[in-house]
Formats: C-alpha cells, sequence, structure tokens
C-alpha cells in the first residue's frame, strides 16, 4: 500500500510512533527490554531532523556507550538517507561533557587543551597528596578515596559541599579536605578526571547565566537512552538544560538499572513526572527482539525482584527453543563446550559477529581467551580498558602526550625513566621541588634543572637527551604523520630496543600491541583527536569490520542484542558476585538479579546459560554451586543438562581452602593424568570424571574453622 508517511515511521507500533511524533513537552518512554526503546528513539532523533524542526547540531542526544552512539548515527544516516554530518552533541555523557568543557574550561580555570586523566594518573596523584597529608597509605588507601570522590561528584558534590558525615569515611574527616587539595592539583597539572566533565559543567551552568541560557535556547530537543542508569550530577545536568524548552525525552527500563554502583539511581526515573509535570508517560509491551521462551525465563527471573515499577510484555515471535542452562566440570571445560557449540551454530550458519558471550567480571575472559586461540576462533574483548591499560600502550601514550601537551607532568613522570636512562627518585625529586618552586611544568623544570650543578653527570647526561628529543619530537609533530612519529619515538627514546631485548614470554605479544596502537591512530586526523579518543573509548574495537565472536561484560552489553548468547558462570561468587553476597543485602542482590535480566534479554534466538563445578578465581581453585538465579528459572522455559553427572549429582563440597587436587596430580611430572597434549601444541587439561569423592571435615587446630580433608578418584578418558 502506498503510505503517504515518511519511512522512519513505517513498522513504528502505535506508543512507539506516539514516542516518536509527541516532538513539544516531556516524554518519558518505560519500558522492557527489547521493546524498541532505542528504536524509537532514533526515529524520533530522524523525525526532527528530517521535518526541519531543528538541525543536527540542535539536538542533545545521550547514548550509554560510544558504541550506541556510533549505531545510532548510522541509523540516523540511514534513515532520512543522506551522511549526518556534524551531530556534535550525539554520544555519551562524558564525550558531551567534555566537548562542552574545552570550550569554557577558563570558567573553572582550566585551558581548553586539558588532560582527561585514567584512573591510573588519579590513584598516583591521590597517593601523592595522602603522603604530602601524612596519612598511612595502607591505611587509607588511595583507592577508598578515590571512591569516595566518584560518588560525590557523581552526586554533583564540589568539594564545598561533601557533608561532614560523608567526609568522615576517610581518614577521620579528612576527605573533603584532600578532594579539595585533589581539585587543586588537578587545576596546575590543566587536568580533570572523568567526574569533572559532568560536575564542571554543572558548576558552570549553575554559575554563569549566560552560558546556561546559550546553551537552553541551542538545545531544542533533548533525547536520553538508558535513562535509568542516570547518575545524580547527570540528572541535574540534563534538568538546567531542559529547563526552559522541556522538549526532553528519555526512554529507560527500571528492570535494567545496573550501574547503581556508579552513583545510578532509578529514582530519576520516578522524579521526571515531578520535575516535568504534564509529561506524557508512554509504555511499550512488544518486545521485538526474542523468542517467548527468552522472554518469559528473563520475565519468571526479574518477578523474584520486589518494588519493581512492573510491566508486561509479550512478543509475537514463533516458539523458538528453551533457555538452555549447562552444568560443567570446571572453567576450562566452559570455554570448550562454548567453543564448540560455537562452530556447530557457524557450521548451520550462524555468522561470528551474532554470537556474544557475556561475563560477569573481566576475570571470566581470559579462559576463552585461551581456548578461542586455541582453536582459532576470532574474538573480539569488548568493554573495560583492557588494551588501552597495558603496561606497554600505557607508556607509548605517556610519550605521545607530553609531545602533545609538554604541561602533562603524570604522563612525563611515567616515563621520565622508562626504558631506565639512569634517571632515578632523587633526580626527579629535584626536577619536582625545582618545578614547585618555580611553578612550571616537570618538563620545563627539567629544562632548567640542567643549567644548575644539582644533578650527577650521569644523570645530567641522560635528562638533557630526554629534553632534547622531546623538543625534536614536538617540532615534528606537524610535519609528519602522527603514527609515524609515534613509531619513531618509540624507537629513538630506546622503548622498542627495550623490549626487544626482553627475553621474556609476553615481550613479542608486548611489541604487536604497540604496532596495534600505530595502527589504531591512523583512524585520527590529529594527534589530539587520537589522544582524546584514547581518554574517552571503553572498548578496544580497532578492527571493527572482521566477523568475531564477542567477549564482553553484561555492564558493557546494556543495548545490545546477539542471535546467540552465551551467559558464563553462573554460580554463587561468580554471579551473584562475592561482593553482592557479601554486603548481605537485598538491595546488591536485586542489582545482579537486573543484571541477569539484562543479560538474558540481549539474546534473539538461543540463549545459554553456563554453571562450572569447579572454578579458578584469582589463582584459588575453588568448587562452586549453580547460581541461585538458575534455580529462579522458570522451568517451562528451560533445560537443564549436566554434562558430568551421569546420574550422580553434582559433587558440592567445601573446598574452598583446598587446592585443585588434579592440578596436584599434574604438578609431580608437570603434566599427569588428566592432561593431553594441545592441538596448538602444549598441554591441556581434559575433564576428568569423579568416581568418587570422599570429604570429611577435620580439625587442624583451627579454631573457628573446620578444615576439609578431600579424596577424589577420577576417571581419565
Ligand atoms: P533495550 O532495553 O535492550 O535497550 P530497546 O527497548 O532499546 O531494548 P531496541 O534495541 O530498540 O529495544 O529494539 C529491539 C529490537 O527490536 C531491534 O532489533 C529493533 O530493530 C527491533 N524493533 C524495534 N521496534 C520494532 C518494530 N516496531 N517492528 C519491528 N522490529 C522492531
Ligand atoms: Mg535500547
Amino acid at each position: 500500500s502506498a503510505s503517504p508517511e515518511p519511512p522512519y515511521l513505517r513498522g513504528l507500533n502505535a506508543p512507539q510512533r506516539q514516542a516518536v511524533l509527541t516532538t513539544e513537552g516531556p516524554v518519558l518512554v518505560l519500558a522492557g527490554a527489547g521493546t524498541g526503546k532505542t528504536a524509537a528513539l532514533t526515529a524520533r532523533l530522524a523525525h526532527l531532523v528530517a521535518t526541519r524542526r531543528a538541525w543536527p547540531s540542535e539536538i542533545l542526544a545521550v547514548t550509554f556507550t560510544n558504541k550506541a552512539a556510533r549505531e545510532m548515527k548510522e541509523r540516523v544516516g540511514r534513515i532520512i538517507g543522506e551522511a549526518v554530518e556534524g551531530m556534535p552533541w550525539l554520544g555519551t555523557f562524558h564525550a558531551i561533557g567534555a566537548r562542552m568543557l574545552r570550550r569554557h574550561a577558563e570558567l573553572v580555570g582550566l585551558q581548553s587543551n586539558f588532560t582527561i586523566l585514567d584512573t591510573d594518573d588519579q590513584l598516583r596523584l591521590l597517593k601523592q597528596l595522602i603522603l604530602a597529608a601524612d596519612l598511612d597509605e595502607k591505611r587509607w588507601p588511595a583507592r577508598l578515596l578515590a571512591g569516595l570522590i566518584d560518588r560525590w561528584k557523581n552526586r554533583g558534590w564540589t568539594p564545598a559541599q561533601v557533608d561532614a558525615a560523608e567526609s568522615e569515611g576517610y581518614a577521620n574527616g579528612k576527605g573533603a579536605e584532600l578532594y579539595a587539595r585533589y581539585q587543586e592539583r588537578l587545576k596546575t597539572l590543566n587536568a580533570c578526571d572523568f567526574g569533572d566533565l559532568l560536575l564542571h559543567m554543572l558548576t558552570i551552568l549553575r554559575t554563569h547565566r549566560d552560558v546556561l541560557e546559550h546553551y537552553q535556547q541551542r538545545f531544542k530537543y533533548i533525547l536520553v537512552d538508558e535513562y535509568q542508569d542516570t547518575n545524580q550530577s547527570q540528572y541535574l545536568w540534563l534538568r538546567l538544560l531542559a529547563q526552559e524548552r522541556k522538549n526532553i525525552c528519555c526512554v529507560g527500563d527500571d528492570d535494567q538499572s545496573i550501574y547503581s554502583w556508579r552513583g545510578a539511581e532509578v529514582a530519576n526515573i520516578l522524579r521526571f513526572e515531578k520535575d516535568f509535570p504534564g509529561a506524557t508517560i508512554i509504555r511499550l509491551e512488544q518486545n521485538y527482539r526474542s523468542t517467548p521462551h527468552i522472554l518469559a525465563t528473563a520475565s519468571g527471573l526479574i518477578a523474584h525482584n520486589g518494588g519493581r515499577l512492573g510491566k508486561t510484555l509479550w512478543t509475537e515471535h514463533g516458539e523458538g527453543e528453551k533457555v538452555q542452562v549447562v552444568g560443567i566440570w570446571d572453567g576450562p571445560e566452559e570455554a570448550r563446550r562454548v567453543g564448540e557449540e560455537i562452530e556447530a551454530a557457524q557450521r548451520r550458519g550462524t555468522r561470528l559477529d551474532d554470537v556474544a558471550i557475556l561475563v560477569r567480571a573481566q576475570f571470566q575472559t581470559r579462559e576463552f581467551e585461551d581456548r578461542f586461540i586455541a582453536i582459532g576462533l576470532p574474538y573480539r574483548i569488548v568493554g573495560g580498558f583492557r588494551f588501552y591499560e597495558r603496561a606497554e600502550i600505557r607508556d607509548a601514550l605517556a610519550y605521545l602526550r607530553v609531545i602533545a601537551q609538554p604541561s602533562d607532568d603524570l604522563a612525563f613522570e611515567r616515563i621520565v625513566n622508562t626504558p631506565k636512562r639512569g634517571l632515578g627518585d632523587k633526580a626527579v625529586a629535584k626536577i619536582h621541588a625545582l618545578g614547585r618552586a618555580a611553578g612550571l611544568p616537570l618538563l620545563a623544570a627539567a629544562a632548567q634543572i640542567l643549567d644548575s650543578d644539582e644533578l650527577t653527570p650521569q644523570a645530567r647526561r641522560a635528562l638533557a637527551n630526554l629534553v632534547g628529543d622531546f623538543a625534536r619530537w614536538r617540532a615534528r609533530l606537524d610535519e609528519l604523520p602522527h603514527p609515524e612519529l609515534a613509531r619513531l619515538v618509540l624507537d629513538e627514546s630506546g622503548y622498542t630496543a627495550m623490549l626487544q631485548a626482553d627475553r621474556s614470554a609476553d615481550s613479542a605479544g608486548r611489541l604487536e600491541n604497540l604496532t596495534e596502537l600505530t595502527r589504531a591512530m591512523e583512524e585520527y586526523e590529529t594527534l589530539g583527536a587520537f589522544l582524546e579518543h584514547v581518554s574517552l573509548v571503553m572498548d578496544n574495537d580497532a578492527d571493527r569490520d572482521a566477523e568475531k565472536v564477542t567477549i564482553m561484560t553484561i555492564h558493557a552489553a546494556k543495548g545490545l542484542e546477539f542471535d546467540t548468547v552465551f551467559l558464563a558462570g553462573w554460580e554463587e561468587g561468580v554471579f551473584p558476585s562475592q561482593r553482592a553476597l557479601d554486603e548481605g543485602g537485598n538491595a546488591s542482590l536485586e542489582e545482579e538479579r537486573r543484571l541477569a535480566y539484562v543479560a538474558i534479554t540481549r539474546a534473539r534466538r538461543k540463549c545459554f546459560i553456563m554453571h562450572a563445578a569447579n572454578r579458578r578465581i584469582y589463582g584459588q581453585w575453588t568448587s562452586s554451586i549453580p547460581s541461585r538465579f538458575v534455580t529462579e528459572l522458570p522451568d517451562a522455559h528451560v533445560t537443564q543438562e549436566n554434562s558430568m553427572s551421569g546420574g550422580e549429582s553434582l559433587w558440592r563440597a567445601n573446598w574452598s581452602e583446598y587446592a585443585d587436587p588434579f592440578a596436584d596430580v599434574a604438578r609431580g611430572t608437570g603434566r599427569g593424568p588428566g592432561w593431553r597434549r594441545a592441538v596448538s601444541g602444549g598441554f591441556e587439561r581434559v575433564p576428568p570424571r569423579v568416581i568418587e569423592a570422599k570429604a570429611s571435615a577435620v580439625s587442624l587446630g583451627n579454631p573457628g574453622r573446620s578444615d576439609i580433608e578431600i579424596g577424589v578418584r577420577v576417571f581419565h578418558s
């Protein structure tokens, strides 16, 4: 039928259309997973642009990840049939905050080329301040302070706004004072941390009417995805910007709120109607993503949470397969089994891009990586700072940061003696002292100290070389393509040579990572743009074109969907996490359950839930029991399989104090029964079958603790 309506409305259901067409006034879309919230938000964006209600540059659109921003941009481009040039305000809160702050940096005492610190820099800086305040860093770790400062920033609090009770949490009330000093230090370093990207902007909007009015005028429409995970500071920021025109549309799902540990507040959803009276509330109930079994499994699980806003979900999709719950022996077998399933799916025509393995914690990814490397299955790891967190990458970046911004003291400090060039702590302390006295950045202080006789001749020579190097590299910044400059710097600084000389097992891999780094740089116009990207991105997807299986944390998978999803490690202590169990409260357990709900609802057609009877966590073998979430799944929609039982039930003794019996068997000869030669060379574990297991409690004289003695007979095929 020839419909006169624009293509971006075609196929949308009635409430989705309402979300698109109610352009004026506040709108809140509150709906479950896979109901087309993001789709509706994207269509709304397209509609606003296509009907010329606003130019792309007049719309503020917030997504939760950089990946989601990219996808939304592409989708809008496809929908309105032209490349969307200049959607400068489409991105994550952090990216948008950084962009805004660069324009107004001077209002908070920064220059527009400020550096964005990562966690490592932040901790180093805090450590210095803690020591300077004569506190015992062991007793009052920098990490604790960093966590507090982060929390305060997420709430929109400047140091002056931190109340005494909160400040008590660190070094008997010194918390707020150290926070203030930290902010001062950041200012002198011309730097800010992630929390500042929003907090500084919030401060500016609150104290500079002209700036506030400028943005209130500019942003004719505001769109927010994953609204349930905004924190207080983000919420206040949005409210200020939307106050004038009130054209704000937020979409979210209270059941998918999974960032309360980072300060997100579901309460923001409930406040929406109060802050924006007369808001249109839209509910979507048709799920377009998953099969009925998957949907029912997720719904059945989340029903165990209390205090939900509650919602109905239905789908027109055909029956599909039940969710497959698979119990296996241990972590390596889990990886092996998942690898086999993926290869089988591939033979049936599933694309690797359509497969994801979702884990609760980063540590779980390694076993999959090992296995996939062994069988040659291409994979990518998404989420976290994995790639950019590696030491060699951080070192290389530090060199580049000093070149881009010679006053970047933290970067300078990181590499001043890497590779070793005879500039020990003493020399660095002297540079520091001079820098402080003269109010100079370290590199400038280093140049100056060369004129004095404060350094030993050896240190002086080394420093003169380094200072000369940086001057030379910086001079070439505009003339050499920056990836080439990076290669030159790595060579001339001796960094490459240092790795080449290193005989340890991973030095080859580290050299490869550096090559990968310079390759990644090619995608960016300038060194500055690249460094900005690095400080903002969470995901390492340098080669996003190749077809690969994705391994990621559930947190990183929010908003995404895959044909086939493997949910790994559903065991007590892994998922729900030990931390959530230790906290003991219902709140943290419910957040874990929401996370499980997010995990299941990523799957379109097939969903596997794995649990292992033995798990190595941070080097310790422990036996584990299936997650309570497994037992909460509705029976009618799952199949249970136990590859190791053969009729017997899983053996669950508490041997958390005991090392892996099979590793012990193997340890004698290096490799004993239980190991076989792997295709890739080396050895791999064979899944053993337990024939007999005996456990008895014995007292080894530790009061209050019974030790467990274990005997195991195993059968190896
Ligand atoms: P989540 O809560 O996980 O973020 P969501 O509500 O944002 O999910 P979307 O990702 O927008 O859901 O949509 C889920 C899937 O349904 C996508 O594949 C999308 O293309 C499809 N979809 C959305 N709306 C419709 C529709 N009206 N008709 C057909 N398919 C749709
Ligand atoms: Mg979404």
